[in-house]
């Protein structure tokens, strides 16, 4: 499928749960800014370390490093479709992504808003476990590992909560989406590519409403 996808909403929504499940379904490719900079700093690049205090401290990193790094890799793929996760999370973000894809000729399909309130993140999020290995994610209330833990995936028994997960860190990470990236969703809403989901439900049913838009 090539379609161009951004997923919106507020840390711990499950874009990054539904970013990776529709990437297999559909082929599409999974780019998650978050990801890409926790990569960064586990091999420990000049960006990872200019980085890792602002993620620590639940802050957004500066613009100009995230979008260098994104546009870089979006310049190394082959043409085809992507889901975006966690990027843009400023204005000055979406301005950037929309002309390097008016240069490609590309436009963005839909933006998906996940929307679920403050309380509820801060219960999921401190429940949530990474694999130190291999990077699956987990919930110890939602979606445990078969053994606690030990990862399903690659059998390695380090599943950890990222310090930024913690409740007084996922606080600070709601305020800064409300003051920051919250106003993209008007930014899309008036480009006419919104699509609000109530993220508060269930993963399967969330899940059926975005395949319905996918394939509708
Ligand atoms: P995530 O895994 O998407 O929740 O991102 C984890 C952290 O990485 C965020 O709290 C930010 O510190 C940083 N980050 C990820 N994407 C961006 C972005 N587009 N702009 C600025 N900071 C970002």
């Amino acid at each position: 499928m090539k379609k161009h996808i951004i997923f919106l909403g507020p840390p711990g929504a499950g874009k990054g749960t539904h970013a990776s499940a529709l990437q297999s379904e559909y082929r599409l490719l999974h780019l998650s800014t978050g990801d890409m900079l926790r990569e960064a700093i586990t091999s420990a690049s000049e960006l990872g370390n200019k980085a890792s205090a602002f993620m620590d401290a639940g802050q957004l990193v500066p613009d100009e490093l995230v979008i260098d790094m994104l546009l870089e890799r979006m310049a190394s793929l082959e043409q085809g479709g992507w889901i975006l996760d966690g990027f843009p999370r400023t204005l000055p973000q979406a301005e950037a992504l929309d002309a390097r894809l008016q240069e490609q000729q590309v436009s963005i399909d839909q933006v998906f808003c996940f929307e679920v309130d403050e309380e509820k993140l801060v219960e999921r999020l401190s429940s949530r476990q990474v694999c130190k290995g291999c990077g699956a994610v987990y919930n110890t209330q939602s979606k445990p590992p078969k053994t606690l833990g030990v990862c399903d995936d690659c059998g390695k028994k380090e599943l950890y909560v990222r310090p930024d997960d913690e409740a007084d860190a996922v606080r600070k990470r709601f305020e800064v989406y409300e003051a920051q990236t919250a106003p993209l969703i008007d930014y899309y809403k008036r480009a006419g590519l919104l699509c609000r989901i109530d993220a508060s439900r269930g993963i399967e049913e969330i899940r059926a409403e975005l395949k319905r838009s996918f394939e509708g």
